[in-house]
C-alpha cells in the first residue's frame, strides 16, 4: 500500500553534501569532510561503528545540524534555503529515540508529521486522520492508536516514530536505527516497507538507513555507505562493501560470511555474522 502521489522528479538527486565538516562545542569532530551523493529512490544504508558519525550526518541532512564547513544540497537547493515547511516536504527523519516522550496519544503524536501539510487556517482534517490510520497500520501499530506515548514499550514506540515520519510524505526519508528496539518479525516488516516506499510503487521516494544490521541492509538496500571516525571508508554496492576483510577492519571483529541466493532486491548478496569461533583474539 502506498501512502503517497507518485513524486515529481524534477531532480535526479535527492541528497548532495559536499566536504562536509562538523565538530561538536565539546571538540568532537564528528563529520570530517564528508561527501556523499544520494539519488533520487535510491535506498542507501549507512553503516559503522559507534560514534561514526551516522546519527550527525543524518541531522545535517534533516537540517538539524549546521556544518561548519562544506554544502548540503536537497534537490537543487541549498539546505540553509529551505524554509522549514518546504524542508519538511522534502525530508523526514525518523530518529532512534524519543529523548522526552510526550504525554499526548499515538493519534495526535502521528498527525504531527501531518503539520507540513496544512495551509492557512485549516486544521486537521479527515484526510489527515485517514492518512495517520493508514501510517500506524503500516507499521503494525493501529491497535495503539489511542493509547498515550508513554504507555508502549520501545519497540512499539519506535514504529509509531516511523508512522509519523510517513505521515509526513517526505520525497527523503532518513531513518536511523529504525529496527534497534523491534523484534525480528518486525525488523523485516520495516525493511520491506522502506524497500517498497523506494519503489515507484511507493511513490520511488529516497531512503537513507543508518543502522547496525548487516543483513538486512545487504537484502534490501542498493548500495552501502561504510562510515569510520567521521568519514567514508567504503561506498558501494552491497557485494563491493559486505566483504569480511572490511567489515573485520572496520569493526575490529572477526565474523563469517556466506550469501543470501535470491535476494528481493535481486540477485546473490551476502551475509556477515560475528564469530566467536577459533582464531577470534
Ligand atoms: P553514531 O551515530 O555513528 O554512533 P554520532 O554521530 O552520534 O555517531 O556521534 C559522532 C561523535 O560525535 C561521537 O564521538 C559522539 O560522542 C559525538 N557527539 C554526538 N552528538 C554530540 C553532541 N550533541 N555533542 C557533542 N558530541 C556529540
Ligand atoms: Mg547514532
Amino acid at each position: 500500500m502506498t501512502t503517497t502521489p507518485a513524486v515529481t522528479r524534477s531532480h535526479s538527486i535527492a541528497l548532495e553534501a559536499s566536504n562536509v565538516s562538523l565538530t561538536y562545542a565539546n571538540g568532537v569532530r564528528a563529520l570530517d569532510g564528508v561527501s556523499l551523493s544520494v539519488k533520487c529512490g535510491e535506498l542507501v544504508a549507512v553503516l559503522g561503528p559507534n560514534g561514526s558519525g551516522k546519527s550527525s550526518l543524518l541531522r545535517t541532512f534533516a537540517g538539524l545540524q549546521s556544518a561548519q564547513a562544506g554544502t548540503v544540497v536537497v534537490e537543487g537547493d541549498s539546505l540553509e534555503t529551505l524554509e522549514n515547511r518546504e524542508r519538511a516536504r522534502r525530508i523526514a527523519l525518523v530518529p532512534q529515540r524519543l529523548d522526552l516522550v510526550p504525554g499526548y496519544s499515538v493519534e495526535d503524536f502521528v498527525l504531527l508529521g501531518r503539520y507540513a501539510h496544512l495551509t492557512g487556517w485549516r486544521l486537521f482534517g479527515a484526510h489527515d486522520k485517514e492518512l495517520s490510520r493508514r501510517c500506524l497500520e503500516q507499521v503494525d501499530a493501529l491497535q495503539f492508536i489511542d493509547r498515550g506515548m508513554n504507555e508502549m514499550s520501545g519497540g512499539e514506540r519506535q514504529r509509531v516514530l516511523l508512522a509519523r515520519a510517513l505521515a509526513q510524505e517526505a520525497r527523503t526519508i532518513l531513518l536511523d536505527e529504525p529496527t534497534s528496539a523491534l523484534d525480528l518479525k518486525h525488523q523485516m516488516m520495516v525493511y520491506k516497507l522502506i524497500h517498497s516506499l523506494h519503489r515507484d510503487g511507493g511513490g520511488g521516494r529516497t531512503v537513507v538507513v543508518v543502522t547496525h544490521d548487516l543483513n538486512l541492509p545487504s537484502q534490501f538496500a542498493d548500495r552501502i555507505v561504510l562510515m569510520k571516525s567521521g568519514r567514508i571508508v567504503k561506498d558501494g554496492a552491497p557485494n563491493e562493501v559486505l566483504k569480511k576483510e572490511i567489515l573485520e577492519d572496520v569493526y575490529e571483529t572477526a565474523l563469517v560470511s556466506g550469501v543470501f541466493e535470491d535476494t528481493p532486491a535481486g540477485g546473490v548478496r551476502p551475509w556477515v555474522l560475528p564469530w566467536a569461533g577459533r582464531g577470534n583474539p
